[in-house]
């Protein structure tokens, strides 16, 4: 008698404790996209409990902060099981050792640490003492990740597949055999200048869980966005679209936005940075887009290059830095993103498998 109250009790108590935390073992897969004021930090919790960070922000306490809470408090979380790193600026590598301190990380994937400033253009000689806490900070494994590199993820049972595939790093693509080249690369949109930054060398990350697909290209720029498409889409088409390098306009190539045909995108800007024109202008003009969702709303004066209200995470430069949330359903055939600060929620369709 004693025995069975105590495992009722202790029932009680696995409920409560799924539904304060979100149970990571209802099925469902988690994105979440954390403030870091114009840098980049999104969150994977996989149905099967994994973490994956992709990028970890700026330097200082306020970023490492905001990404621990997310991980303990929302995702209900100890640890973080893959640490991606698109590329070697502050805004993408800079909270990583900082957040090394709080929790642990038990594998680094990169495209490999330079050891000088990877912008050939304007090189930063500060770059070998910027990086060094990075370099040195106390984390698990760490790997290389290539062109078809995989993050060995854990499959839950019951659930659809679960991929993390990198399409692109370093200025190399994945290879894919030869089709037809798009029409879509016949269109007239002219080349920007060479980039010499390493925003054009970042890794390209292709997230699946069943028919559902999600895209983070870091701050992957203009003629490379163009390489990866045309002549050949490498991508496919997605449903989500991180929008690439918070949404400026050295990015987000026209061609690459029809070619992925996302439904939803997702901006990681921040206050003044970001939300360019072109951009903005480029994400509305797409027909297969549903709703565009925004981290902060765009403080300049072309306050018009605004997702609606409802659709911004936060609203002012004062702000206490609240993420986005994507839910994708256990069969990875519908997915909501909602937004606390308004209370908005909305589910979306994944693109049937057929439609890809
Ligand atoms: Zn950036």
């Amino acid at each position: 008698m004693k025995s069975s109250s105590t495992r009722w009790v202790y029932l009680l108590f696995c409920f409560l404790q799924g539904v304060l935390l979100g149970d990571e073992n209802d099925g469902r897969l988690n994105i979440y996209w954390i403030d870091v004021e114009g840098g980049a930090a999104t969150l994977v919790v996989s149905p099967g409990g994994q973490s994956i960070l992709i990028d970890s922000g700026n330097p200082g306490q306020r970023d490492a902060d905001r990404i621990h809470e997310v991980i303990t408090q929302r995702a209900g979380l100890d640890h973080l099981d893959f640490l991606i790193t698109t590329h070697f600026h502050l805004d993408h590598f800079g909270g990583a050792a900082e957040l090394a301190q709080k929790l642990p990380i038990h594998a680094v994937y990169d495209k490999g640490i330079p050891s000088e400033s990877p912008d050939r253009q304007r090189p930063d000689a500060r770059f070998p003492l910027l990086i060094k806490p990075y370099r040195d900070m106390n984390v698990g494994q760490r790997h290389l990740i290539l062109p078809g590199s995989e993050i060995p993820l854990r499959q839950r049972n019951g659930s659809p597949p679960l991929t993390l595939r990198c399409l692109a790093a370093n200025r190399q693509m994945i290879d894919i055999p030869v089709t037809e080249s798009s029409l879509i690369c016949q269109e007239e949109v002219p080349p920007k200048a060479q980039d010499l930054s390493d925003n054009a060398s970042s890794v390209v990350l292709l997230l699946e869980f069943g028919p559902f697909r999600f895209f983070d290209a870091g701050d992957l720029t203009w003629n490379m966005e163009h390489a990866l498409v045309c002549p050949v889409n490498r991508v496919g088409k997605v449903d989500v679209y991180q929008v690439t390098h918070h949404g400026l306009d050295q990015s987000n190539h026209p061609s690459l936005l029809r070619a992925l045909e996302p439904r939803v995108s997702i901006m990681n800007n921040g206050v003044t940075k970001g939300c360019g024109a072109n951009t903005f202008e480029t994400l509305s003009s797409l027909g297969s887009l549903q709703a565009m969702y925004q981290l902060h709303r765009n403080l300049r004066e072309d306050d018009h290059h605004n997702a609606p209200e409802e659709h911004i995470a936060n609203l002012s430069k004062e702000c206490q830095g609240l993420p986005l949330r994507l839910i994708v359903s256990p069969d990875g055939t519908s997915y909501e993103v909602e937004v606390s600060r308004s209370g908005h929620r909305r589910r979306f369709e994944t693109r049937s498998t057929s439609d890809q």
